[in-house]
C-alpha cells in the first residue's frame, strides 16, 4: 500500500454514532485515519467484503471505497471526524484497519491532519 493504514472506530451496522456520554474508545470521537489514508489490500481480502465498500485498485490490490482520493474518507465511516463516529463494517474490516492501532505514529499522523490533538 502506498499510505499507512486505516482505524478502529468502533462498529455499529446500521452506524448509529454514540453519544459522547457513551465513548469507550477515542477513535469514536475521532475517526481521522479513516479520513486520511487510502485503505489497500490485497484484492482476496475483498471478497469478505460487500462489495459497496470497496474499490479496484490494481491488479492485486483493492482499497476501501472512498480512500483514493486527494481527500480520502472511507465510505464504511458514519459520523463526523472528530466528534462522533462509527465504521460500518466493524467486524468485517480489512487487515490494515486491525493493524493501525490508536495513539501509534499513523494514528497520531492523521490526528494532526484533521487539527486534533495527539493521543497521550
Ligand atoms: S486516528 Fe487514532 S484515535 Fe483516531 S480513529 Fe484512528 S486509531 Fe483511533
Ligand atoms: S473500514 Fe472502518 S475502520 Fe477501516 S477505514 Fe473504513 S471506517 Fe475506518
Amino acid at each position: 500500500m502506498s499510505q499507512a493504514p486505516s482505524c478502529n472506530p468502533p462498529h455499529s451496522s446500521s452506524v448509529p454514532i454514540p453519544a459522547a456520554s457513551q465513548h469507550t474508545s477515542p477513535c469514536q470521537a475521532c475517526g481521522a485515519c479513516c479520513a486520511f489514508f487510502r485503505v489497500s489490500f490485497y484484492w482476496a481480502e475483498a471478497a469478505e467484503l460487500n462489495a459497496r465498500w470497496v474499490e479496484p485498485l490494481t491488479p492485486h490490490l483493492s482499497c476501501m471505497a472512498g480512500t483514493n482520493r486527494k481527500s480520502p474518507r472511507c465510505e464504511a465511516l458514519g459520523g463526523q471526524v472528530g466528534q462522533h463516529v462509527a465504521c460500518s463494517i466493524y467486524a468485517q474490516r480489512p487487515s490494515p484497519c486491525h493493524e493501525l492501532q490508536a495513539g501509534d505514529e499513523k494514528c497520531q499522523r492523521a490526528r494532526a491532519a484533521h487539527g486534533l490533538p495527539p493521543l497521550a
